[in-house]
C-alpha cells in the first residue's frame, strides 16, 4: 500500500451530512491512527521545508488540527482564522459567499506582521471560498501568502479558481 492509499483508507465518507447531497469527508479515523496522523502532517509540510515560512494560519475548525503540527515542522508560529464572534480581542474580518447566503472569517488584528511569509492550512478545499477570504485577510494585514495547502481537494468543485494566482497544494485529490 502506498502512503496515499493508506491515508485514503482512513477517510470515512458520510453521505448527506450536514445536509442532503453533501458527502462529508470524515477525517477522524485518520487522526486516530498514529501512522496516518504522522504521515498526513509530514506530507502537508513537505513542499515548504526548504522555503521561508514565518507563520501558519489554520482555518476553523479542522485547520486547527493540522496547522500547529505543520507549523512545528517548519519552525513557524501559528494563528487561527475563526468564524465570526469567536475571537476575544480586536479583529479584522472578511465576508464571503456561500451557496446560500454569506459567511465571515476573522483574525486578530495583530495576528500578522507586515511582510511575514504565511502558509494557509485547512483539511479540505471545496469551493475555495473560505480559503480565498482567508488569503484576502492575510494580505490586508500585509502578509505574503506563500501557499495554501489542504489534506483533501474536491477538484470537481474547482476551488483552485477562487484562489487564482495563489499556490495550491493538496495531499489527496477526489
Ligand atoms: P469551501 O469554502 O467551499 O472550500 O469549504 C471549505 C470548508 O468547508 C473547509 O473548512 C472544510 O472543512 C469544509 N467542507 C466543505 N465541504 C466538505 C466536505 N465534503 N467534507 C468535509 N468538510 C467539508
Amino acid at each position: 500500500m502506498t502512503p496515499i492509499q493508506l491515508l485514503e483508507q482512513k477517510i470515512r465518507e458520510i453521505p448527506d451530512f450536514p445536509e442532503p447531497g453533501v458527502v462529508f469527508k470524515d477525517i477522524t479515523p485518520l487522526l486516530q491512527d498514529p501512522r496516518s496522523l504522522d504521515l498526513a502532517c509530514d506530507l502537508l509540510a513537505a513542499p515548504y521545508r526548504e522555503r521561508h515560512v514565518d507563520l501558519v494560519v489554520g482555518i476553523e475548525s479542522r485547520g486547527f488540527l493540522f496547522g500547529p503540527a505543520v507549523a512545528r515542522q517548519l519552525g513557524a508560529g501559528f494563528a487561527p482564522a475563526r468564524k465570526l464572534g469567536k475571537l476575544p480581542w480586536q479583529t479584522v474580518s472578511e465576508r464571503y459567499e456561500l451557496e446560500y447566503g454569506t459567511s465571515e472569517i476573522e483574525m486578530h488584528r495583530d495576528a500578522i506582521s507586515p511582510d511575514q511569509q504565511v502558509l494557509v492550512v485547512d483539511d479540505l478545499i471545496a469551493t475555495g471560498g473560505t480559503a480565498a477570504a482567508t488569503v484576502k485577510l492575510i494580505r490586508r494585514m500585509g502578509g505574503h501568502v506563500v501557499a495554501t495547502c489542504f489534506l483533501i481537494e474536491l477538484s470537481y468543485l474547482e476551488g483552485r479558481k477562487a484562489l487564482a494566482g495563489v499556490e495550491v497544494e493538496a495531499v489527496l485529490t477526489y
